[in-house]
């Protein structure tokens, strides 16, 4: 894991404190709603099969939440490198094609699950902003301790026997 991997997990890490992942009955309704189906292609999943995911509308990093509203069942490979930064529109364009009649039924199909599942904000924003305070200081220490031991890897390297100066 690099270290801005780490830095991401950590905060997916810490955001569950106050934003926790779907119980399993909320994962059952969600299964249930997508027919066991991936949101964005199609594909047919087994429930105790490892290809399925749940997707994040708005990503996480971009301050997404872990509320039913904002989750989708999606295979892995669409959850993974292939939406990548794609807003899931996008992305959905790109798996149903010049089939634009597929293209709008899954989308509604997506829209009428966020409708049904919003309800009030999860924090209240002075809250949220307290957790992105909280976020950025572990974030910035992380990145100083980053600086450090990048400093001592680099001395250590440059006190080896054998080391000439470039
Ligand atoms: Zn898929």
């Amino acid at each position: 894991m690099t270290p801005s991997q780490a830095r991401n997990a950590i905060r997916r890490s810490l955001k569950t404190l106050v934003d926790p992942s779907p119980a399993k009955q909320e994962k059952d309704a969600i299964w249930h709603y997508f027919d066991n189906a991936c949101a964005y292609c199609g594909y047919t999943m087994t429930r105790h099969g490892r290809q399925a995911h749940l997707d994040h509308l708005v990503a996480e990093m971009a301050g997404g939440s872990n509320r039913m509203c904002n989750l989708v069942l999606t295979c892995a490979r669409c959850n993974g490198d292939q939406k990548r930064e794609l807003d899931w529109q996008e992305y959905l364009a790109t798996c149903c094609g010049e089939d634009k009649a597929l293209y709008n039924l899954r989308l509604q199909k997506i829209y009428h699950w966020v409708e049904q599942n919003e309800g009030a904000p999860l924090l209240a924003p002075e809250l949220a902003a307290l957790c992105e305070q909280e976020f950025d200081l572990i974030n910035q220490q992380f990145s100083e301790a980053v600086a450090r031991l990048r400093e001592i890897a680099r001395q250590a390297k440059a006190d080896s026997p054998g080391h000439t100066e470039e």
